[in-house]
């Protein structure tokens, strides 16, 4: 495997781009072998700058629902791409995405969009708190909600008065929510709530029926909002929004990644109850009327719910779930995998400190397998049980790499 041409891109952005590269996609964060740059992707594949192929299991970090470079879904925003993108205003596609949200998602009775998940969640915020009048918002311990202020996981440039008016609770866990509903002493605004727990290297949990039904009563009690995070995993469980499975439906929704198959845009969708609340705020964006990505959108969303993806993405899931399960016993190395299996994530026992992880995503990234150790992987509609068989003989040489470890290291 050669990587000449992504060392040297990477040596010519130490120059001209602090670090060489920003956040979570930075290539020193992950294991040995793995490229910083790519040159292209397609369906299930995925080409870095030197030419090598890897099997894509990380899905543009979620985007990509349909595979890579969907010919439905690029031929309707290249045709919208023709007629117009950026244009003084937005295009007949806002209207068409907006109403094929409200029909698809129960919660919704109005849809508004923007381009980033953080620009999704900040804004439910926003709504939540012009809405109620109120400050506070109660954000899970350790969850992810996007890379400003008042949610960015690093407090390096934050200040203390950006943070004054979150509270904090334990997901899955009734007691510390009321607790944190307490402590918001009248002042609540809303309660954001991830899809699902997916915090980095942590076991994923699908939220109980009885949090996710706490979760609402005490927001119906304080008369807050309850905001779900459907940023990661919007799409994948459930067309309708991921509370859907447990029940419950929340007030507000934030929703990005892979509602356009790649483009970038995010969308909220709220009830009629914070109708008023969101037509009061102000918030906008250069490329928010964006028209390519809408039609994008539409497309995509039709396609998941004509041929029932999120079905075949759970097929995948468990053929990759049982053949990762099967692995771990014959060579009788424990691991957990949790969380739903279209957004997989599977963790070595005794690993604290990763080593397994990273072993094993070594030899599958050399092995043209592109999984990751740490952070939940993503399966799109275009992945076969060809695609599946694959990646478990490459997690087979990853299992082997484990094993090879010494005792002292491993
Ligand atoms: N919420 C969740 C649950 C996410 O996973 C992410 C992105 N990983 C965000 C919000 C922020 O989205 P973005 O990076 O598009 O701003």
């Amino acid at each position: 495997m050669s990587n000449s041409l992504d060392r040297a891109l990477r040596e010519r952005a130490m120059k001209v781009v602090p670090g060489g590269m920003w956040g979570h996609m930075h290539a020193k964060d992950l294991p040995e072998g793995y490229p910083q740059y790519f040159a292209r992707a397609e369906g299930t594949k995925l080409w870095d700058v030197d030419g090598n192929e890897y099997l894509d299991f990380m899905c543009s970090w979620g985007p990509i629902i349909l595979g890579h470079h969907h010919p439905e879904v690029d031929a309707a925003a290249f045709a919208q791409y023709q007629r117009g993108d950026a244009m003084n205003g937005p295009a007949e596609a806002m209207v068409e995405l907006a109403e094929l949200m409200v029909e698809l998602i129960p919660h919704a009775d109005w849809a508004q969009f923007e381009k980033n998940g953080t620009d999704a969640t900040t804004t439910a915020a926003t709504i939540a708190r012009a809405g109620t009048g109120r400050r506070k918002i109660l954000v899970a311990n350790g969850a992810y909600h996007g890379a400003v202020p008042w949610c960015s996981p690093s407090l390096i440039g934050v200040t203390a008065e950006d943070r004054a008016h979150i509270l904090t609770y334990d997901y899955n866990d009734i007691e510390s929510l009321r607790a944190a509903v307490a402590k918001a002493d009248g002042d609540l605004a809303g309660i954001i709530v991830s899809a699902f727990k997916h915090d980095y290297g942590k076991d994923q949990q699908l939220p109980t029926v009885e949090f996710a039904t706490a979760a609402r009563a005490a927001a119906d009690d304080a008369d807050a909002a309850l905001i779900v995070d459907d940023v990661r995993a919007g799409f994948r469980l459930s067309l309708g929004g991921s509370w859907e499975r447990v029940g419950v439906q929340p007030d507000l929704a934030a929703w990005s990644k892979s509602i356009a198959n790649g483009f970038p845009l995010a969308a909220v969708t709220g009830n009629d109850r914070f109708r008023a609340a969101t037509q009061s705020i102000f918030t906008t964006g250069s490329f928010w009327c964006g028209a390519m990505s809408m039609a994008a959108a539409v497309a995509t969303l039709s396609i998941l719910r004509r041929d029932d993806a999120i079905a075949h993405m759970e097929r995948m899931g468990t053929l990759l779930r049982e053949g990762l399960a099967s692995l771990s016993a014959t060579y009788d190395i424990p691991i957990r995998q949790t969380g739903p299996v279209q957004m997989p994530l599977m963790l070595f026992d005794d690993d604290a400190d990763a080593r397994k992880g990273f072993a094993f995503c070594s030899a599958a990234i050399k092995a043209g397998v592109y999984f990751h150790p740490l952070h939940n992987m993503f399966l799109s509609a275009a992945h076969t049980p060809g695609d599946i068989a694959r990646a478990l003989e490459a997690a087979e040489l990853g299992f082997r790499s484990v094993r090879a470890l010494t005792p002292a290291t491993a």
